[in-house]
């Protein structure tokens, strides 16, 4: 589509995106959009030139239809509803806060001690995936049987993807739903602060061959939980906060002594000067939730109590057809 060639030269010329790629022949595509003439009916969307088509609907589509975009991910095809409704500006909520410290061996651990795992890729679905994409390799390109393998693969991995993300999404909806603040590393600043915790996990075995699919989730992991909070605390009238993650994971949450030594290894935290004993992934989200709250504290004063009128406000959700959220 014209509309989107132009949005990507914008993009690469503002120096946020690389250089428009083509469209490639084979795989996921980048999907047909229809700004307007959609029709929803229970079960069927209409498509103008293409008629009534039959859709899952994860959803009830409710509010004006805006934009409609059909795509095909390399094994489904997806629509996407747009819609555009008018949302009332929630109030501030009052709910307790939260710190979140999203590791690399434990997935996310929060300040009152959580330390939650992402059902990510189980050993047997590892040497699986492995074994189709070794099956696959050995398949000539454009063949059918490359067709056939490849779907294989696809499947697989993307069974994987849904369940994490449908774990992913119920929780970031639970701490959305319980907290007032949540307080996050700011992810920006990450590389620079972590270098001297440490990322390696459990060593010794081939981590690096073995857990590619599990690493990648879990990398862009965490980015993807802020970002999930970030828009589903707005909805809630909750607030998110980034904070700097420099020493979370050195400094003693009782007596606030800054050590490296403070970290005995890589998941125990154990303080030089008072003894404190605690996980060390659970010591960094507490550290993060005290620095969120010093940060909320500065922020609350510099604008004392300034109530936002309850007005009405534009928001769009995307609708999607097959994929459940
Ligand atoms: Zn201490």
């Amino acid at each position: 589509m014209l509309r989107d060639l132009d949005r990507a030269f914008v993009n690469f010329f503002e120096g946020r995106a690389s250089y428009p790629s083509h469209k490639r022949r084979s795989g996921p595509s980048p999907g047909i959009r229809w700004p307007q003439g959609v029709e929803v009916n229970g079960r069927c969307v209409w498509l103008p030139k293409l008629g009534w088509v039959k859709a899952r609907l994860s959803r009830k589509v409710e509010g004006v239809i805006k934009n409609t975009t059909v795509r095909f991910d390399g094994l489904q095809w997806h629509v996407a509803i747009q819609v555009e409704q008018e949302a009332i500006a929630p109030a501030k909520k009052k709910a307790p806060s939260i710190g979140i410290d999203g590791g690399v061996a434990v997935s996310i651990a929060t300040s009152d001690g959580q330390l939650i795992h992402l059902p990510v890729a189980t050993e047997f679905e590892e040497r699986r995936l492995g074994m189709l994409a070794r099956r696959l390799s050995r398949t000539e390109g454009g063949s059918r049987r490359n067709a056939r393998a490849r779907c294989r693969l696809l499947v697989l991995r993307r069974r994987i993807s849904d369940r994490v993300n449908d774990f992913r999404h119920k929780l970031t909806t639970r701490m959305a739903k319980n907290h007032g603040l949540v307080v996050v590393e700011d992810l920006a600043l990450r590389s620079l602060s972590r270098s001297g915790r440490g990322s390696d996990e459990s060593p010794g075995r081939n981590v690096a061959a073995k857990a590619r699919l599990n690493r990648s989730l879990l990398e862009q992991g965490h980015a993807e939980t802020v970002r999930q909070l970030g828009y589903k605390l707005s909805w809630l009238g909750a607030e998110l906060v980034k904070v700097p993650a420099a020493f979370t994971s050195q400094t003693c949450p009782q007596c606030g002594h800054v050590c490296t030594a403070n970290r005995a290894a890589r998941d125990r935290f154990q303080c030089v000067a008072c003894g404190y004993l605690g996980h060390a992934d659970i010591v960094a989200a507490k550290n993060i939730l005290a620095a969120g709250l010093a940060v909320s504290a500065r922020r609350g004063s510099r604008e004392p109590l300034k109530r936002e009128p309850a007005r009405l406000r534009r928001l769009s959700r995307r609708q999607a057809g097959i994929p459940a959220l």
